[in-house]
């Protein structure tokens, strides 16, 4: 079966950034789960893996407006220390968790106060021309359920 729309496919991935150097690898845990079509994932990877089937391997590399957009300036904001995640102790150059109106979203430290800290609110990733070494392990159909919710379930997908 090959990768369409209402196909939910599951792959595993190793990201890397222009140098080569890994970002981040789904090798180690469960392959990632998404519903084709459906916005899950990244424009240019969803448009790479388009087509190909279980057993596929392939090497895509995204510009940043195919993936995280491009940097944009004057993006720090000023909120309370209490409300990063992910970490007991702050400084510059880390990544956080903060939780907004539309989820969660990752955040750069810039500076850090007692009570207050500094973060950049560009996605990390953004301005970087990333690749992904692609597996397809696996590509079947859509239920209905997945379908409707707009997401995969199961491994590598939503759990509810
Ligand atoms: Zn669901």
């Amino acid at each position: 079966m090959k990768i369409a729309e209402k196909t939910v496919a599951q792959f595993h991935y190793v990201l890397k950034d222009e140098a080569g150097d890994e970002i981040e690898s789904s090798h180690g845990g469960d392959p990632m789960a998404y519903l084709h079509g459906a916005n899950n994932t990244l424009v240019g990877l969803e448009n790479a893996l388009a087509g190909k089937e279980a057993g596929d391997k392939f090497s895509v590399t995204l510009q940043p407006e195919e993936a995280y957009g491009e940097r944009q300036e004057d993006m720090n904001q000023r909120i309370p220390v209490k409300h990063l995640q992910g970490a007991q102790k702050w400084a510059p150059g880390m990544t956080a968790v903060v939780q907004t109106e539309q989820g969660q979203r990752q955040v750069t430290v810039v500076k850090v106060g007692k009570f207050m800290v500094t973060v950049d609110i560009n996605p990390p990733l953004a301005g970087k021309v990333l690749t992904f070494d692609v597996e397809v392990v696996d590509v079947r159909e859509a239920s209905e359920e997945e379908v409707q919710h707009g997401h995969a379930h199961g491994v590598g997908g939503h759990h509810h």
